[in-house]
């Protein structure tokens, strides 16, 4: 599981997916609506992807 904690100080979402891409999807999707960037660069979604951890399965079965 991919794990994604907003680092803005206005937002502490916390996202998570099964796999990076899904997430990504996500990243960019709340980034659009949370923080109102109509189109976030390659720079900030490269970044945004450099703080994804990956989660130790808590959830998992
Ligand atoms: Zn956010």
């Amino acid at each position: 599981m991919q794990e994604f904690r907003c680092d803005s100080p206005v937002c502490d979402s916390h996202l998570t997916a099964s796999d990076k891409n899904d997430l990504m999807r996500k990243i960019e999707q709340h980034v659009k609506d949370v923080h109102k960037v109509e189109k976030p660069t390659q720079t900030i979604l490269s970044y945004l992807a450099s703080t994804v951890t990956e989660g130790s399965g808590a959830t998992r079965r």
